[in-house]
């Protein structure tokens, strides 16, 4: 590259958030040759291109592109740590070099704190003397004793450098350098004693330690002996409870990150907490890149195509890889958001939730671990309530529902919510199925599967059951072992073989989105066999699959298989729920096993329902045909009154009673997905002031309703008018009016009410306006 005779001049951009730490690759080339290190030992191999070291020019370039930044944002202080590499092999001349250009550029716009991060082995005291000369804190990468560091840790020639970097430390620890020493790095390795690690890094009385995790993601997880659910956390935590019990002798930044977090304070680590990574890294070259960890991910993960010549640093803050990492919640995966513990983890270190096909949208990898280490570091309450992101809806997709139907993609967008909720339940759950053998054999499964076969587990996940067993479960109503039958079903979807204990209940195994499989037993845990889409237990072999389990007529075999019978919509499956155990969370008792007979009548009818939708509720369609997953059978009112239901805890199913009319069961399908739908977004906006007791009258009850009551009522109802406007006929227009004028009513009194949040507010005007814009 070129370096142009000046740099760009132009003034700084208004909007960026500012980057503080800078990252400077003084050096592209290491003398060591570790073989767990993210520069040269993972897929991205970029320091092969770059030159061996900065050069004056170059960092003279960076020094002014951090003072233009820092002084367009008035930042008292930035960070800037030397790094490679190994910045030690520019040698002590350069290093003083490289230290003054900085401070002379940088330091009459702000304070500069300089730091270097070293291996330690070429530390002489002739560098050191320059270090302390220029004010520079230097941090030694150390894993641990001689056995652990040279785990890892050796020269090209596979010799130990052990001894080399206890000679820095010890350089370090003496008096004259003592202000030079930041601390220890250290990365962890579960083969190595969690203990005698701690003892050996306190050994060198550093003033800070540091634990990394070893770099991994999805594509290249990290190693789990014994199939252990979370070997990290548990390694982490040997550590901390060693720490406590020594009166926290040194900060571990990790846990004080944790610890600050717990206490509402920010995170010190990139690798926890919610705080914008407000970091950029300069290669030797002058290319600006991401955090190198990513150089773990993939070939070219951190580059940015800008450099320090040509661009600014507010440039490179506002590369879009760059600037997602400073919207703090907002930059997360859904699963994160929804997360209970997000507010300490902050879904993990960048490089570590990165998965092939959908990039860095995931928790991290490490999340079972940062759960339990956060929920044992921050003593957070286990049985949480999902946070509720409320900025997971844009206004777009609020502004979208509130019209009445919204479209299929806002649909779409509620069951992607609600399954980030159902897997943030889980993954609050696995802690305690560590204490379950069935629930943890479960679990297990189920964290490969979602590995392998994600399309699998998600069809699962996505059954409003298990959401309801998975609330109950952590209110510690339900039985966790059913994750076991989660996890079954999955591998049956799978079509992979699985062999683990599953729980009876009532005399069946249910698997959620197949069916129930009888045992003959009414309770205790009975082994089974998942292969190439079978089900085997006690000799006996079914095939729940899904040409089968949608036969309508299907009558219980001799097999002792219930499938669950199902209705086909384009591009889904419509189920007709009446096996599941956990489906009867209706104020009206729920169906037991129909006949065949009785089930062909049910998903007939069901289909024909969803037939007149699309055809005279046009707009209302989609919301059916994204969100409708299934429909419970309720008994019969004994007035002969239709009735159905929908569930907070069961999204995407309705009950109903048995309706004679195709016309009157879609118009009960259509206001009950609208509750769906309301439900969704309550999940993760607050349209209202929950601790406003206040009730109001509706024309359509004859108690008084919460403020929650009459937006569920309200919704539902101009949903109901808009299908009856749409009707031929009187007794259409008749209904009509009666719903309009209902909600009408109830959209007045809500705003009047002054109960309602900014959001809801401009959730309920968007129902004023379209019920105003009807003829
Ligand atoms: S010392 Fe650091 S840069 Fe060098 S090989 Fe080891 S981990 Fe990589
Ligand atoms: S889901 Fe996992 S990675 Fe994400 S915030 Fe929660 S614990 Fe962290």
């Amino acid at each position: 590259m070129s370096r142009p005779s000046s740099l760009r001049s132009e003034p700084a951009g208004p909007t960026v958030a500012p980057l503080t730490q800078y990252v400077l690759k003084l050096v592209s080339r290491c003398d060591l040759a570790c073989d767990h290190c993210y520069v040269y030992e993972h897929p991205d191999q970029s320091w092969r291109r770059q030159p061996r070291v900065m050069d004056p020019a170059t960092v003279q370039a960076v020094a002014e592109r951090i003072a233009e930044h820092a002084a367009a944002h008035r930042l008292d202080v930035v960070r800037v740590v030397l790094h490679g590499g190994e910045p030690l092999l520019a040698g002590a001349a350069r290093l003083g070099a490289t230290a003054a250009s900085l401070r002379s550029v940088i330091g009459p716009v702000a304070r500069l704190d300089l730091r270097m991060q070293s291996n330690g082995v070429l530390l002489t005291p002739a560098t050191c003397d320059v270090l302390v000369a220029h004010d520079v804190k230097v941090g030694i990468s150390l894993d641990g004793d001689r056995a652990a560091n040279d785990r890892h840790r050796r020269h090209a020639n596979g010799s130990s450098s052990h001894h080399q970097v206890l000679r820095a430390l010890s350089l370090l620890r003496s008096p004259a350098y003592r202000a030079s020493y930041a601390g220890i790095l250290c990365t962890v390795d579960l083969a190595n004693d969690p203990i005698r690690v701690y003892e050996a890094l306190l050994a060198e009385e550093p003033p800070h330690i540091d634990f990394l995790l070893p770099h991994a993601n999805w594509d290249n997880p990290p190693a789990r002996p014994d199939g252990l659910a979370t070997p990290y956390a548990d390694w982490l935590l040997a550590v901390h409870r060693r720490w406590l019990a020594d009166g926290r002798p040194v900060p571990i930044r990790l846990l004080e990150s944790l610890l600050s977090t717990a206490s509402g304070h920010g995170s010190h680590s990139e690798a926890v907490g919610l705080g914008p990574a407000d970091l950029v890294v300069v290669e030797t070259d002058g290319t600006f890149e991401q955090v190198d960890s990513l150089k773990s991910a993939f070939d070219g993960a951190a580059a940015t195509g800008l450099d320090v010549f040509r661009h600014r640093v507010d440039d490179a803050a506002a590369h879009p890889a760059i600037a997602v990492r400073q919207t703090g919640l907002a930059g997360l995966c859904a699963t994160c958001r929804a997360c209970p513990v997000v507010g300490h983890c902050g879904g993990g270190l960048y490089a570590h939730r990165y998965r092939a096909g959908n990039g860095f949208d995931n928790p991290s990898v490490y999340c079972p671990d940062l759960l339990r280490l956060v929920r044992v570091v921050t003593a957070a309450p286990v049985a949480d309530e999902p946070t509720r992101p409320t900025d997971s809806l844009s206004p777009r997709v609020l502004d979208d529902l509130a019209s009445g139907p919204g479209t299929a993609g806002s649909a779409e967008q509620l069951a992607a919510v609600h399954l980030a909720l159902v897997r943030a339940l889980l993954v609050a759950l696995s802690e305690r199925a560590a204490g379950d053998p069935v629930a943890a054999d479960g679990w297990r499964l189920l964290v490969q599967l979602d590995d392998a076969h994600p399309d699998a587990v998600r069809a699962v996940l996505a059954h409003p059951f298990v959401r309801r067993w998975a609330r109950r479960c952590r209110d510690g109503a339900a039985e966790l072992s059913h994750l076991a039958c989660v996890a079954a079903a999955a591998a049956v979807r799978a079509r992979v073989r699985a062999d683990l204990p599953v729980p009876v209940r009532d005399g069946l195994v249910s698997l959620p989105t197949l069916g129930a499989l009888a045992v003959g037993v009414e309770r205790g845990v009975v082994r089974l066999v998942t292969d190439d889409g079978d089900v085997r237990l006690a000799g006996r072999r079914v095939t729940p699959d899904a040409g089968r389990a949608g036969d309508p007529a299907r009558e219980d075999g001799p097999d002792g298989w219930l499938p669950v019978r199902s209705v086909g919509l384009d591009g889904g499956r419509l189920l007709l729920e009446d096996t599941d155990p956990h489906r009867d969370c209706y104020d009206l008792p729920v169906q037991p096993r129909l006949s065949g007979a009785a089930a062909l009548r049910w998903t007939r009818q069901l289909e024909r329902a969803v037939r007149r939708i699309d055809a005279e509720a046009t707009g209302y369609a989609a919301g059916v045909r994204t969100l409708l997953r299934a429909v419970v059978p309720l008994g019969a009112e004994p007035t002969g009154r239709f009735r159905s239901a929908a569930a907070g805890t069961a999204f995407g199913a309705v009950a109903v009673t048995p309706v004679s009319d195709d016309a009157a069961l879609a118009v009960l399908l259509v206001h009950e997905v609208q509750h769906l739908k309301l439900g969704g977004v309550l999940d993760v906006c607050d349209l209202f002031d929950r601790a406003d007791s206040r009730t109001l009258r509706v024309p359509w009850r004859d108690d008084p309703r919460p403020v929650e009551g009459v937006l569920h009522g309200v919704y539902a109802h101009l949903a109901v008018a808009d299908v009856w406007r749409r009707r031929p006929g009187p007794a259409a227009e008749g209904h009509f009016r009666r719903y309009r004028a209902w909600t009408d009513g109830a959209l007045d009194a809500l705003l009047d009410l002054g109960a309602l949040t900014p959001a809801g507010e401009r959730f309920v005007r968007g129902m004023r306006a379209t019920v105003d814009g009807w003829p």
